[in-house]
C-alpha cells in the first residue's frame, strides 16, 4: 500500500469559508470511482481481470456491429468499427496496463482515469467530429466499468453524509443544485474566479476553490480534505497538526459571523455619518431570506437567468411571475431589481441555447441572446411588470454595450406593456428602468445612455473580463482577471461622474463590491450604492462603519495613482489592516 501523505495544493479561492471533511470525486457522469491501490501480489491477477473484461466489451462490440450492419447497413455499422478500433488501440492499452501493473491501480480506477481523461482531450479539440468521438469513448468506458462489475456509486442527488466534492468542473447550474445539507465544499481543477459557478458558490455560501489544476489522481477513497476557500488552498489527508490549525480557523471565523450579525439593523454608514445604500445580489428566490437576516436594503441584482438553470423544462411566464412575486413580497416594500436573462456564454442551460460558438463571451450573449429569442424574452418582461403589481420591482438590461440595443429592449417593454393592458391583467408599466454597465464601450459612450435609463450599475465581473480580455472562467489567465486594475477603475470613475453630473442612481453589483477593502475604494471614488453576496453583506457593513468618508477619499486617491493591480490590493490590504483588523482572520 501507498504511505499517505498530507499534500497542499493552490487554486484560485473563489467562495470563503473552510471546511473540513471526506473526499467524493466525481467524476464527469456525476459518479464516483475510488482510487483503489491494489496489494502487490494481487496485481497480475488485477491486469487479467482487465485483459478480461476489455475481451468481453470487444465482443459485445462486434455483435452490435454485425447486428447494426444486417438491420441498417455497413455504413451505420461503421460507429462500432471505430468504437472496436479505440478499444484495441495500443497506446490506450500501454496506459491501462501501465496504471494497474506498475502504479498498482484498480481496473476500474484506471479505465475510468484514462478513458475520461481521453474524452475530455478530444472533447477540447473544438471539433465537432472529435466531439462525437468523445462521446464513443465515453461509452467504452461505461461497458468497460459494467463489465467489470463496477458498482456506478451514489449519484450526486443520493448522497447523505456530509462530503467534500473535488471534481475536475462544475457548471453554474450543476453547482447550483448540490444539496448544501450534505456537500459541505467542493474544488475543481479547473475555473476561475469570475465563472458563474463561482457565483453560485457564494451565493450557496459553500467554501470553494478552483482552478487547482490536475490532482484528482492524487485522490485515494479514504482521503481526508481541508478546503480553504479564504486562501484558496486544499490540503490533502492533512496531519493532526494542520486538522488543529484550521479547527481554530473555523472557530475564529464562527466567532467573527457572530460578532458582525450584530450589525443587522445597523445602516451601512460611515463613522462621519454618510449613508451607503447596501443591497444584496440573489440567484434563487429563497436566498430573500438570508438577504432580510443580513439586514440588505434590497436586492440591487437579482440574476434571473438561475431560474433556466435548474431545470429541464423552459420557465413559462407564470414561472417567472411566481418567482419574481415571491421575492418582492418577501423584500417587503424594499426594493428589487430583476436583472433580465443574462444567458449564454457559461450561462447555458442543461439545453444550449446556442450553436457551438468559437468565443461565446463575445457571441450570442445575455441581452444579445434575448433580443433575438423574443419567445424567451417577451414572457419574461411580462412578468416583471405583473409581478411589479406587488412592490418596487424595478427592471435591469444587461450586457448592453449599443444604444439602439436599449432602445429595442425599452421598445419591447412598452410593447408587452401595451399586450397586458389590452388582455386587461394588472400590470405596473412605470417601473425604473436600468442598465447595466459591463462593456468599456458602454462605459466609455454612457453620457448617452444615461439620458435614456433611470439608473445605472456597474457589472465589474464583466467590465473586468472585457477591459483586460481576460476569460473571467478560465484558470490559466486568473491573476490577470482583477476588478482593481488600474484601467477599469478609470472606466468605473468615468462612470461615477457621468453618474453624478445626470443625477442618476448608480450602484456597482459586481464581486469587487463584496471585498471590503476594493468597497471602500469605491465608495471614495463617488459610489453610493453597492450590491454585494447576502454572505458579504455585514462584512463590507462592517468596513464602511469603520472608515469616514474622507479616509475613503484618501483611499481612493492613492489607489488611483499606482500602476498595477497587485499594487491597488496591497495598499487596500494594508488600509484594511489598519481601519478595520477585526475582518482579518489569521
Ligand atoms: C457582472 O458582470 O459584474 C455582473 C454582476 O453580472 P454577472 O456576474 O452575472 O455576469
Ligand atoms: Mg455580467
Amino acid at each position: 500500500m501507498h504511505p499517505i501523505t498530507m499534500l497542499e495544493l493552490q487554486g484560485i479561492p473563489v467562495s470563503p469559508g473552510v471546511a473540513i471533511g471526506p473526499a467524493l470525486v466525481l467524476d464527469l457522469d456525476g459518479y464516483r470511482i475510488p482510487k483503489t491501490i491494489i496489494a502487490a501480489e494481487s496485481v497480475e491477477d488485477e491486469f487479467a481481470r482487465l485483459r478480461n473484461a476489455m475481451k468481453g466489451v470487444a465482443s459485445q462490440i462486434e455483435a452490435s456491429r454485425k447486428e447494426t450492419s444486417a438491420v441498417a447497413g455497413e455504413t451505420t455499422a461503421d460507429i462500432f468499427s471505430a468504437q472496436l478500433q479505440m478499444l484495441h488501440d495500443p497506446r490506450l492499452q500501454a496506459e491501462l496496463g501501465r496504471r494497474v501493473r506498475l502504479e498498482h491501480q484498480s481496473a476500474e480506477y484506471a479505465v475510468n482515469r484514462v478513458l475520461s481523461h481521453y474524452a475530455e482531450a478530444l472533447r477540447q479539440l473544438d471539433n465537432p467530429v472529435l466531439a462525437d468521438r468523445a462521446e464513443d469513448v465515453r461509452d467504452i468506458e461505461k461497458q468497460l466499468l459494467s463489465e467489470l462489475g463496477a458498482v456506478m456509486q451514489t449519484p450526486l442527488s443520493e448522497i447523505s453524509e456530509p462530503v467534500i466534492l473535488l471534481a475536475r468542473t462544475l457548471t453554474p447550474s450543476e453547482t447550483a443544485n448540490l444539496d448544501r445539507r450534505y456537500i459541505r465544499a467542493f474544488c475543481t481543477e479547473i475555473g476561475g474566479s469570475g465563472g458563474h459557478t463561482a457565483i453560485v458558490a457564494k451565493g450557496l455560501e459553500l467554501p470553494a476553490v478552483v482552478g487547482i489544476g490536475p490532482f484528482l489522481d492524487s485522490v485515494t477513497a479514504a482521503s481526508r480534505v481541508i478546503v480553504d476557500g479564504d486562501r484558496g488552498v486544499i490540503v490533502l489527508n492533512p496531519d493532526d497538526a494542520t486538522l488543529d490549525s484550521y479547527r481554530r480557523r473555523i472557530k475564529q471565523r464562527e466567532s467573527l459571523s457572530q460578532r458582525l450579525a450584530e450589525l443587522r439593523d445597523l445602516p451601512a454608514e460611515t463613522a462621519d455619518g454618510l449613508r451607503i445604500g447596501l443591497s444584496a445580489n440573489i440567484e434563487f428566490p429563497h436566498e430573500t431570506t438570508a438577504c432580510l437576516q443580513r439586514g440588505a436594503d434590497g436586492i440591487g441584482l437579482y440574476r434571473t437567468e438561475f431560474l433556466y438553470l435548474s431545470s429541464d423544462e423552459t420557465p413559462s411566464e407564470e414561472d417567472h411571475y411566481d418567482a419574481y412575486s415571491q421575492v418582492v413580497k418577501e423584500m417587503a416594500g424594499r426594493p428589487v431589481i430583476i436583472r433580465t436573462l443574462d444567458l449564454g456564454a457559461d450561462k447555458v442551460g442543461r439545453r444550449p441555447m446556442t450553436e457551438r460558438e468559437n468565443n461565446p463571451f463575445l457571441g450570442l450573449r445575455s441581452i444579445r441572446l434575448s433580443l433575438k429569442n423574443l419567445d424567451l424574452f417577451r414572457p419574461q418582461l411580462r412578468a416583471i411588470l405583473r409581478a411589479a403589481v406587488h412592490g418596487d420591482i424595478r427592471v435591469m438590461f444587461p450586457l448592453i454595450t449599443t444604444i439602439a440595443e436599449l432602445r429595442q429592449a425599452r421598445m419591447l417593454l412598452k410593447v408587452v406593456a401595451e399586450d397586458l393592458k389590452d388582455a386587461g391583467i394588472p400590470y405596473r408599466s412605470d417601473i425604473p428602468v436600468g442598465m447595466m454597465v459591463e462593456v468599456p464601450a458602454a462605459a466609455v459612450m454612457l453620457e448617452h445612455f444615461v439620458k435614456e435609463i433611470d439608473f445605472l450599475s456597474i457589472g465589474t465581473n464583466d467590465l473586468a473580463q472585457y477591459t483586460l480580455a481576460v476569460d473571467r472562467s478560465n484558470e490559466y489567465v486568473a491573476d490577470l482577471y482583477q476588478s482593481s486594475d488600474p484601467a477599469v477603475l478609470r472606466l468605473i470613475q468615468n462612470c461615477v461622474s457621468v453618474g453624478k453630473a445626470s443625477e442618476k442612481s448608480l450602484s456597482v453589483c459586481g464581486e469587487m463590491s463584496s471585498n471590503p477593502g476594493r468597497a471602500l475604494l469605491l465608495v471614495g471614488l463617488g459610489v453610493r450604492h453597492l450590491s454585494v453576496p447576502p454572505a458579504a453583506l455585514t462584512r463590507v457593513k462592517k468596513a464602511i462603519r469603520s472608515v469616514t468618508i474622507e479616509q475613503c477619499e484618501q483611499i481612493a486617491a492613492r489607489a488611483m495613482s499606482l500602476e498595477a493591480s497587485r499594487d491597488v490590493d496591497m495598499y487596500l490590504l494594508d488600509r484594511i489592516s489598519k481601519y478595520v483588523p477585526e475582518l482579518i482572520v489569521s
